[in-house]
């Protein structure tokens, strides 16, 4: 009815997920699908993130630490990312049928993330043992459980649909993910694996990290790549002559976790929706600094225009 109505006129601000939900539930509106901004196929995790004075040498026990448990996983991080500065994404992958389950598919689901291609399968969700000392030195031990599993054979993707893809589930899926992409499709070739010429021949675009662009011989060759250097920024390479570069943000380092996975999410939204290479790397440069100046690994990210650099 009218207030119904209304309240759809205000969700159409915010939340277009949300309005998807409101005009089915008002039958008297026509239902139209809201396509989302991005595409992830990917992991998901629960970390488990230990924080101790120092790490533990191979055999030995480390007490004192405290514990903390948050949702995780390249593919989630960057579909949650996609969510806050778009409004809307998509996330497939695969969980398993267990509370680890139910939580990450509801933190991802608040975040406004389409959650209906994610899979539950007969295998525990993926999870991360995470030790952090007080330098913030790291030791991560990665169980892809139900990521393993994780399989686009009934997934569709449409012309239009922008598909972004990591190496933290198998690499078969992720080959059959860009067979299968009629459109754009993008790949944080992270963690470094050999990358078959077919996947890479086929790739719009592929992030890594300035040690991944090292570790893969066969990005010398690629269309577009994009290199992350931390602090220093990033630049574009197109078949390895730079093409673009842009400075890091100046921001106090809380936590580097999910800072690559929101500049992947950040790059991929700013070159599809037209910004040139370096106003892109600089939109997605600012994305990654407010990722590291926020603790979490799935940090409150604003709209991407906030990102882009003021007119003129
Ligand atoms: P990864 O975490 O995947 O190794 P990087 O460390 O290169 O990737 O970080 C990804 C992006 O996040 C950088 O290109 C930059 O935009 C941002 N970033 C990372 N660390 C910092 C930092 N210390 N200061 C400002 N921005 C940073």
């Amino acid at each position: 009815g009218a207030r119904c109505r209304v309240v759809l006129e205000l969700a159409e601000d915010f939340a277009p997920h949300l309005l998807r939900t409101l005009r089915r539930l008002d039958r008297s509106a026509p239902v139209e699908p809201v396509r989302p901004a991005l595409t992830v196929v990917g992991s998901i995790n629960i970390d488990l993130t230990a924080a101790c004075e120092r790490l533990p040498a191979p055999g030995e026990t480390v007490g004192g630490a405290t514990l903390h448990r948050q949702p995780g996983g390249k593919g989630a991080n960057q579909a949650v990312a996609a969510a806050r500065l778009a409004g809307r994404s998509r996330m497939v992958g695969a969980v398993g049928d267990d509370p680890d389950g139910d939580a990450v598919l509801r933190s991802m689901a608040v975040a406004g993330v389409d959650t209906t291609g994610i899979g539950r399968v007969p295998a525990p969700t993926g999870t991360a043992l995470i030790a952090v000392d007080r330098h913030g030195e790291n030791q991560i031990v990665v169980c892809a459980g139900a990521n393993a599993e994780v399989s686009v054979d009934h997934v569709t993707f449409a012309p239009e649909d922008v598909v972004l893809c990591q190496l933290e589930i198998e690499l078969d899926a992720v080959r059959e993910t860009a067979r299968r992409t009629p459109g754009y499709f993008a790949l944080n070739a992270a963690p470094a694996l050999p990358l078959p010429a077919d996947l890479v021949d086929r790739c719009d675009l592929i992030i890594v990290n300035e040690t991944e662009y090292a570790r893969i011989p066969e990005l010398a060759d690629a269309r577009l790549v994009a290199v992350t250097y931390g602090a220093e920024g990033s630049a574009l390479y197109e078949h390895g002559r730079k093409v673009a570069s842009a400075p890091g943000h100046p921001v106090d380092v809380v936590s580097t976790v999910g800072a690559g996975d929101a500049f992947c999410a950040a790059l991929v939204l700013a070159l599809t929706s037209g910004h040139d290479h370096g106003t892109a790397l600089r939109a997605a440069n600012a994305v990654g600094a407010h990722a590291v100046g926020d603790p979490s690994s799935q940090p409150a990210l604003l709209p991407l225009a906030h990102y882009l650099p003021a007119p003129g």
